[in-house]
């Protein structure tokens, strides 16, 4: 048998069903499952995301051919089911055809609707209806649409205006009309007939006229915009493979703009902001498509009770919400009655927050699409707890809901409580997506990164912004509700914003905002707060958010289920101190140097590297130990009870001595020496790659009275704490080995200053002794340094940068290059590279294990905090990954969910 291209659905019946979203896109397998479950979905079929990939392959005629006969018969069961005929004029069938990946992809590719209409087709659907405008509205829709996508008449800049959208505003302004409904059957037609001819004119060609033409066109059309850039960059921010492609959904139209009994609208089954469980959502009376979203009608809330709190914040009186702006609830209370059956329905049915599409045809409601709705990441916290608390999920699938990267989100800054009173209202818009945000603003999505903490300004956004959006610290848009692009797009990245704010005068030639008669030019400084709408003049302080709650429950959560604990890198006791909080148990990495740079420290420092004789190194190492005795005890302190692994002296010593003329001169001052001699030690000191030059246990080796400092300075802090009974527990660790004898030179150093320090202080401790295993061939003997180390830590940063031959410094200037073209799928120094790199730690761990089985191994890299390293890690079987302190939380989340999918 062939292989099966097309999979139908319709009055309750698929052959897809839910699970099938690698196939038929989560649109399509949605669609099919809703059919199964008895919600009302109209009829279609869905061409699976394999055909997306023969069509890049075979080209187009061939796929064609392929599809045929499937879709042919598929075509004939919705016509069926409709009683209608596709091509007829007097009773056509009219269709979408509509993109869909495995992952959503809001707003990235595109649709069209009415598929099916021609001069004659419409003159049948106005005399089936009995509703001319509602006929000639389809119409130019469609011709509009058709003549965006399909025939490629959508302008890629962002100066150009969409020709169909120009003819649209000379129309509107000599009718004299503000709104789409306020057009005549008559400016409809009129429509019509200018879209065609721009059509001819600027395609030199007509207008097709055949439905099955027009099929084909459209199908190919969505299989083209998998790789229209704003999708490329979409799937890049999101981590999609560009091979996995989308799937085509077809399906007879269903009509919102069939009058007044009619609508269309999204609705949400809980809070995507919050997380609250209140049902909410936005609509329009006689609209079609993606007019809720696309900001050219003001929607309207689903519920009186969203309806009366967004008239609140937009200060609406009550009479004119009542008559101008009421809700679902109020005009069609018994179709708002059956939408709340079906909300009920799909969230047990899929137990997690739905975001759904339908549209109401004279007073018969029809589901269009439903998906897990995207969310902030506090609500992604307060949903999964609260389905959990509902014993709607079990703890493993609640912590599997969540996605450890947008903690993040929630551990962000918000407003200062006294800062925030003292500042000015402005205007006041939606509370779109949670947070606060202060910055310079723009009113170009690609001019964001103009400044360093921006806030990007436009009337509405639209997917061309998406990277600008990115890049600002928050979004401000003047229309559009609370299902707006820029609303919808912000939460999926977690990103404060305020839309609507209806009081916004944008001026984009003059680059300007006024508010009220107060002008704004860019650059000013503005303030946004996402969780209430406001908008502030000026930078307004942000602090700390509050981590009590249901994210201090999942916290609690992930410790039950994990296997590896999360460490933190801190220098100081501060950041030990944040990282505690957080749940950090231990520190994976301490660096040194940056506590030879304070004050009287580097003078020390200088000293030392200056003098030309191990006595000398001695005496000015000397007046450095108490400085690194001190910190040490502040840092074993905060971290009392837990492991502190200290590295020892990192780079080379060039990087603490003056390269400026002016400084040189003062430090050859400072030490009695003529400028000549300081100029000499700084050239000498010079590398030509001083990445991989005389640094790490390197210069322990060539300078050993430096580890013997360090080593004392760790075990007397340790010491002079258990005098004061503090439990530390110091981890002593030599950077870059990459030879046992390398190592084991140091190691004997350090065992026999601490007995010295033992003997000095008649007392003892214990404390290990371990190394990073950050060169590739340190992973290679690993087996035989094991046999002098107590534990393996591995520095990725280091041991990516040298296993890919990259310097991690230099990278910046062709690694965008390589992931733009996918020689790399990701960006190896943040996101470990499990395929090489990985192996090398796989070898590591497993060949130290191998002479040592109870080696305790751990990661210090960036990949410490990064959720997929996370994973690697723990299925490589390390005891703990170590990351920076704002990271912890994502850690061990990743931590707990990769030990809660290992053994499901
Ligand atoms: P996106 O993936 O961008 O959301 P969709 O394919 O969901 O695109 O469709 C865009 C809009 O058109 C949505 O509002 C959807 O509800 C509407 N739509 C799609 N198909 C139909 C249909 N058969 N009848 C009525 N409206 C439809
Ligand atoms: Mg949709
Ligand atoms: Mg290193």
């Amino acid at each position: 048998m062939s292989k099966k291209r097309v999979y139908t659905f319709g009055n309750g019946k698929a052959e897809g069903k839910a699970d099938m979203k690698n196939l038929l896109g989560g649109k399509g397998a949605n669609l099919a499952e809703m059919n199964l479950i008895g919600v009302p979905v109209p009829p279609g079929f869905t061409i699976t995301t394999e055909v997306c990939t023969e069509y890049n392959d075979l080209g187009r005629d061939k796929v064609v051919e392929l599809l045929k006969p499937e879709v042919e018969k598929a075509i004939e069961n919705i016509e069926k089911l409709t009683g209608t005929k596709f091509g007829d004029a007097a009773n056509p069938l009219l269709v979408s055809v509509r993109s869909g990946a495995r992952a959503s992809m809001p707003g990235m590719m595109d649709t069209i609707l009415n598929l099916g209409l021609n001069d004659d087709a419409v003159k049948g659907i106005a005399a089936k209806s009995g509703n001319e405008w509602f006929a000639w509205d389809s119409y130019r829709r469609f011709v509009q649409m058709f003549g965006d996508v399909v025939l490629g008449m959508k302008p890629e800049s962002k100066e150009e205006i969409d020709p169909f959208e120009k003819i649209m505003e000379e129309v509107k302004h000599t009718r004299g009309v503000e709104l789409d409904t306020d057009l005549t059957v008559e400016d409809l037609k009129d429509l019509v007939n200018k879209f065609k001819a721009a059509v001819k004119t600027q395609t030199g060609r007509d207008f097709p006229t055949c439905a099955w033409e027009q099929l084909w066109g459209a199908v190919m059309a969505v299989f083209d915009s998998w790789g229209n850039p704003r999708a490329v960059y979409y799937r890049r921010l999101n981590n999609i493979p560009d091979e996995w492609g989308t799937a085509v959904n077809v399906q007879a139209m269903v009509f919102g703009n069939m009058g007044n009994t009619s609508a269309t609208g999204v609705a949400f089954t809980r809070d995507a902001a919050t997380g609250e469980d209140l049902f909410n959502g936005e609509y329009l009376i006689n609209a079609q498509g993606e007019d809720v979203v696309a900001g050219t009608r003001t929607p309207q809330e689903i519920t009186k009770e969203g309806s009366l709190r967004w008239a609140k914040l937009q200060s609406v009186s009550e009479e004119e919400r009542a008559s101008k702006f009421p809700s679902l609830e109020e005009t069609m209370p018994e179709l708002y009655k059956e939408l709340r059956v079906v909300e009920q329905k799909l969230e047990d049915h899929y137990k997690d927050m739905q975001d759904m599409e339908f549209t109401i045809q004279s007073g018969k409601l029809w589901i269009l699409q439903t998906r897990n709705g995207k969310r902030t990441g506090a609500a992604m916290v307060k949903i999964a707890m609260d389905l959990l608390r509902e014993s709607k999920i079990d703890e493993k699938t609640a912590l599997l809901r969540l996605e450890p990267s947008k903690l993040d989100e929630l551990l962000h800054p918000v407003f200062d409580s006294v800062a925030i009173r003292a500042a000015n209202v402005l205007a006041k818009g939606l509370p779109a997506s949670p947070g606060a945000a202060t910055g310079q603003i723009v009113f170009f999505a690609d001019e964001a990164s103009k400044y360093e903490t921006s806030l990007l300004v436009r009337i509405e956004t639209s997917p061309e912004d998406l990277e600008g959006m990115n890049i600002a610290r928050g979004i401000l848009t003047a229309r559009g509700g609370m299902t707006s692009h820029a609303a919808v797009v912000a939460r999926g990245m977690g990103k404060c914003c305020v839309s609507g704010a209806g009081a916004l005068k944008i001026d984009y030639k003059a680059r300007t905002l006024t508010i009220e008669g107060k002008v704004f030019k860019e650059g000013d400084w503005l303030s946004l707060n996402g969780s209430t709408g406001e908008v502030y003049e000026g930078k307004v302080q942000t602090r700390k958010p509050d981590l009590s709650g249901d994210f201090g429950l999942i916290l609690e959560l992930a410790e039950k289920f994990t296997k590896m604990s999360v460490r933190t890198n801190a220098d100081s006791p501060k950041d030990a101190q944040v990282a505690r909080e957080f749940g950090a148990k231990g520190i994976g990495l301490c660096r040194t140097e940056h506590m030879f740079f304070e004050g009287e420290r580097i003078k020390a420092m200088r000293e030392m590297i200056l003098a030309s004789t191990t006595e000398g190194r001695k005496r000015a190492l000397a007046k450095l130990l108490p400085y690194q005795r001190e910190d040490f005890e502040g840092i074993f302190e905060a971290m009392a009870g837990y492991g502190v692994t200290v590295r020892l002296l990192d780079p080379p010593l060039h990087e603490f001595v003056p390269h400026q003329l002016s400084t040189q001169r003062e430090l050859a001052e400072e030490m009695g020496v003529t400028i000549d001699v300081i100029k000499a030690k700084v050239d000498s000191l010079e590398e030509f790659n001083p990445m991989l030059g005389h640094r790490g246990c390197r210069l322990g080796n060539t300078y050993p009275e430096i580890t013997e400092m360090q080593a004392r300075a760790i075990i007397e802090a340790a010491l002079n704490l258990k005098a004061k009974g503090v439990d530390a527990r110091p981890e002593i660790m030599v950077p870059l080995t990459g030879t046992l004898k390398e190592f084991k030179l140091q190691a004997d150093i350090i065992r026999a200053t601490a007995e010295k320090v033992f003997a000095e202080k008649n007392d003892r401790i214990d404390y290990l002794l371990g190394t990073m295993i950050e060169i590739p061939r340190a992973a290679l003997t690993a087996d035989l340094i094991a046999t002098e180390a107590d534990f393996f830590s591995f520095g990725t940063n280091d041991l990516t940068q040298m296993t890919f031959g990259y310097s991690r410094d230099d990278a910046g200037t062709f690694l965008p290059i390589y992931i733009d073209k996918g020689i790399l799928k990701h960006d190896p120094f943040q996101v470990l590279d499990q395929e090489g790199v990985g192996q090398l730690v796989k070898m590591g761990t497993e060949k130290g294990r191998s002479t040592k089985p109870n080696l305790k191994v751990g990661i210090c890299g960036e990949h410490g905090g990064e959720p997929s390293s996370v994973e690697f890690c723990h299925t490589v079987g390390m005891d703990y990954v170590s990351c920076s302190p704002y990271r912890v939380p994502i850690a061990r989340l990743a931590a707990a969910q990769a030990a809660v999918k290992g053994n499901k």
